[in-house]
């Protein structure tokens, strides 16, 4: 990878795990696909922690998360970062983008949204409704970019181009909740643009945030990083492993058979060989063979069981 001068610029992967419980097995995908996608490019691994949704949070579940890490043999570069000490960065930039007439505030509840009636992939596209009214910040009011109908494309390192017009099908969007929350989208183009993150490798039930983290980007004038989306684990009823759907935290002390069912979702299932090595040689192992193309090109699989 180069920059404009055509200096080598480092790889630089990371991992942002929301704390709102312990580790699940979708989760170890997205860590594991992430981790050796950054140690064979000799690059370097971040993690960051995604507290911004306090509501959702569980207490402890941060700090469970990294004792999770540490016992299935990831190491990771630099200091945790964590997006509730980050407030004011992304209050700044939510003033640039006042400053620049890129949001607006908006005052619409769901259920006039929902009456309005234009249903986009996603669910209820917003149309519009305050884009022109000028209103000002006050109770029960959220911050939304306008957004526009030029397509917004992208080149995934696994899944191919894949792009969307924000306009039609998400609408403008929510980047600062009525309740004062900092959105989502926001927080992660500020962070990953923060920590240089070269390669975004996280699962495919985020492809289509994409587009709109990386509308946020040009807005912002922050650089766009590579996107490589890995296959999402569902259960047998075909929902994505996640508390919501009351997927089983992974073992934290007996974390090999998981590691290794996790190389066998991401199609790098460990020769028999390796079936007494410890965590040390069996990650040797996956950082020497592994390879992206591997990975099986659908955005869902239905889970491998762990053990
Ligand atoms: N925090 C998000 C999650 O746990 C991941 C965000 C990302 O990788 O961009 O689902």
């Amino acid at each position: 990878m180069s920059d404009a001068t055509g200096t080598a610029r480092r790889y630089i992967g990371r991992f942002a795990p929301s704390p709102t419980g312990p580790l699940h097995f979708g989760s170890l995908i997205a860590a594991t696909g992430s981790y050796l996608q950054a140690r064979s490019k000799r690059g370097l691994w971040l993690v960051r922690i995604e507290d911004l949704d306090l509501p959702r949070e569980q207490p402890g579940a941060a700090a469970h998360i990294l004792r999770t890490l540490d016992a299935y043999g990831f190491q990771w570069d630099r200091e945790v970062v964590y997006q509730s000490r980050r407030t004011p960065i992304y209050h700044d930039a939510l003033s640039r983008l006042l400053t620049g007439g890129h949001v607006y505030y908006c005052g619409c509840t769901r259920t006039q949204i929902e009456a309005q009636g234009r249903i986009g992939t996603f669910g209820p596209v917003y149309p519009g409704t305050c884009r022109a009214r000028k209103l000002c910040d006050g109770r029960g009011r959220s911050l939304r970019v306008a957004t526009h109908d030029g397509a917004i494309g992208f080149d995934d390192a696994h899944l191919g181009h894949f792009s969307q017009r924000l306009e039609s099908e998400t609408g403008d969007f929510v980047i600062r909740r009525a309740d004062g929350q900092i959105a989502y989208h926001l927080a992660v183009v500020m962070d990953d643009a923060a920590q240089g993150i070269t390669q975004v490798v996280r699962g495919a039930d985020l492809l289509d945030s994409t587009p709109r983290q990386i509308y946020l980007q040009r807005l912002l004038g922050l650089p766009t990083p590579n996107y490589l989306h890995l296959p999402v684990a569902v259960n047998e009823s075909g929902q994505k492993l996640s508390k919501q759907t009351h997927a089983k935290a992974i073992s934290l002390t007996d974390p090999r058979p998981y590691l290794a069912a996790a190389l066998r979702f991401l199609n790098h299932g460990p020769p028999s060989s390796l079936q007494a090595a410890g965590l040390g040689d069996l990650w040797r192992w996956a950082i020497e063979t592994w390879s992206p193309d591997r990975i099986p090109r659908v955005h869902r699989i239905e889970r491998i069981q762990p053990v």
